[in-house]
């Protein structure tokens, strides 16, 4: 028996729309990223790579070097939050829970927790742990910041901390988790902005419920194959790139359903096409 795998982004689609979650994890579909979305993409995989480099005490010239705007934020976040870069890096090992580890640090770190037949999986872009606290770090790349309230709500947050308290001897209140949002824009303000959550019993016991609920449900939903759309009327299909494939637009044409018409009809993929010598 094959354990299925579930990640923030599955948790936010089953609580957003059973169909969408259909349509992205059983069906592959997926929407083409716009090419600002390409390029947020590109700059946050460059940045979480040079903060692993960094971690890991690994040169870091090669790529600050080519990107300036990357450096720039990576020079500010070692101001504004020293205790990312303290201390050299120590590696998991079989001895973590030895008591001879005091403190540990590491870089794209991976948890998974077995619940209710899926096993929860997260990969904290940096964990700071010593036997009295547990710290998340996350670096997030969008150009703004999102709400407070609106993050401290998503499943990344309410995941990652239930997950690390879970899997330490850590209690809640041990448990902090810090976002913070690196890219200083054209601003160029001196310091990336940042928030920070902590934890509690009370939020754990919240986050357990909303599990159980939401794996019940998709396991019903599996086995029955029916994962039902959202009620007509929705504000949510309005924007969905999925609207034309579930009927919920008159008239439009998704962004999905265009692009998906365009490659069949002409048969074009980006990799098919020839690079036209200039
Ligand atoms: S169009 Fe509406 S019902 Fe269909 S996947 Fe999107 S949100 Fe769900």
């Amino acid at each position: 028996m094959t354990i299925t795998p579930l990640s923030q982004a599955h948790l936010t689609l089953l609580e957003t729309c059973d169909r969408k979650y259909q349509y992205v994890f059983f069906d592959a579909l997926s929407a083409p990223a716009t090419y600002d979305q390409q390029l947020t993409t590109q700059w946050g995989n460059q940045f979480h790579l040079l903060m692993q480099q960094q971690s890991l005490d690994l040169p870091v010239a090669a790529i600050a070097g080519a990107n300036k705007d990357m450096a720039a934020s990576m020079a500010a976040l070692a101001v504004a939050a020293p205790e990312v870069f303290q201390d050299a890096f120590k590696p998991l090992t079989d001895s973590e829970d030895s008591e001879d580890i005091k403190r540990f640090r590491q870089s794209e770190h991976r948890r998974t927790l077995a619940f209710n037949n899926y096993l929860l999986t997260v990969i904290y872009d940096q964990l700071v742990m010593t036997p009295e606290q547990g710290q998340i770090f996350d670096w997030k790349t969008h150009q703004k910041p999102p709400r407070q309230n609106w993050l401290q709500k998503d499943w990344q947050t309410r995941l990652y901390l239930y997950v690390l308290c879970e899997t330490t001897e850590l209690r809640p209140e041990q448990i902090s988790m810090t976002y913070w949002f690196v890219r200083l824009g054209n601003q160029k303000q001196a310091r990336p902005s940042s928030y920070q959550f902590s934890y509690s019993l009370v939020q754990h016991q919240q986050t357990e419920q909303a599990l159980q609920a939401l794996t019940l449900r998709l396991t019903q939903m599996s086995e029955r194959l029916e994962f039902p759309k959202v009620p007509v009327g929705s504000e949510l299909c309005e924007t969905c790139v999925f609207n034309v494939r579930c009927d919920r637009v008159s008239g439009g044409t998704s962004v999905f359903d265009s692009a998906q018409m365009l490659r069949e009809a002409t048969g074009i993929s980006l990799e098919s096409v020839e690079e036209i010598p200039l």
